[in-house]
């Protein structure tokens, strides 16, 4: 990465218009990630002034803020209780925590990386994410999203919910990126299926979730079926890490004692 110009912004409205004034200007947040490619920015953005990295629990819900880093975010006392802890269990499984103090949950967001263990657990969960101008859109809308134009998010919003979740990373060494990853989550009767670094972007398994939240009762014949459902009509893929018959078979293997774990 190269970086021309570097400007710490005062206002958010700052920060969006000189983002938006060059197609080379970019938000430069944790940097953990950008500092790896080899793109030129011409002026990078510094949010760090805007006080984005406060974690503020409400009534309903955690407002993250963007510049948060992601070890912030799994040493929040109340994170660490909603959705039996997913969220900060999944995060200690990225690196270490020197690269866990400087990524940002805002940048792990908006760079929709397909190795992502942030975004898997998140989608299971109920979330929004608040931009400057575009204002809030869901976790799910935003990952299906083809809208490129460029703003500025400011908070993750990850409403309370009375769940149980479930999240496993596949991989080769405790500093590696995931082989494939799954998230599950449990609300009254109704589960959420994940399945990310297939090696592509996460993913609902939505056949799947279809089939186990319209059975009376989750057995382990329903168990069984489910996993093999979000096998069938999940893609995966080949890569150096892994073959796709490999990472199918792994992921239905985690979809099955993930099931077993939040009916528990
Ligand atoms: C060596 C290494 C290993 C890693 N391993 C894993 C892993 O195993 N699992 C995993 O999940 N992650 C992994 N990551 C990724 C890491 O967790 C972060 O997701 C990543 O570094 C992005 O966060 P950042 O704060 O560094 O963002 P940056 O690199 O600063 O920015 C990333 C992108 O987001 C944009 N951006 C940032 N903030 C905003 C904002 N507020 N509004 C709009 N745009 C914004 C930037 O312009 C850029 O396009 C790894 C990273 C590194 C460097």
């Amino acid at each position: 990465m190269k970086i021309n110009g570097y400007q710490t912004v005062k206002s958010l409205e700052e920060a969006y218009n000189l983002l938006n004034e060059n197609k080379q200007n970019a938000i430069v947040a944790g940097g953990a990630w950008m500092r790896l490619s080899s793109k030129v920015i011409e002026t990078a953005i510094d949010l760090s002034g805007l006080e984005l990295d406060q974690i503020v629990e409400t009534k309903d819900a955690f407002e993250i803020g963007a510049m948060a880093t992601l070890r912030q975010v799994e040493k929040q006392e109340g994170l660490k209780n909603l959705y039996n802890g997913v969220l900060s269990k999944a995060l200690s499984k990225i690196m270490g925590v020197p690269i866990r103090n400087v990524a940002t949950i805002g940048g792990s967001i908006i760079g929709k990386y397909s190795f992502s263990d942030v975004l898997t657990p998140l989608l299971v969960m109920n979330v929004e994410l608040e931009f400057y101008k575009k204002g809030k859109i869901s976790l799910e809308d935003f990952l299906v999203s083809k809208d490129r134009s460029k703003d500025v998010l400011v908070k993750v919003i990850i409403k309370k919910e009375e769940a149980k979740a479930y999240f496993h990373k596949m991989q080769k060494t405790g500093l590696d990126f995931a082989v494939v990853n799954v998230a599950i989550s449990k609300k009254a009767d109704t589960f959420k299926i994940a399945v990310g670094a297939r090696p592509s972007l996460v993913k609902f398994a939505l056949e799947a979730m279809a089939f186990v939240n319209d059975a009376k009762e989750v057995t382990e014949e329903v168990i069984l079926e489910t996993a093999l459902i979000a096998g069938k009509e999940l893609k995966f893929g080949t890569n150096s890490k892994a073959s796709e018959e490999y990472r199918r078979n792994i992921a239905m293997a985690y979809i099955k004692r993930g099931l077993r774990e939040v009916i528990k």
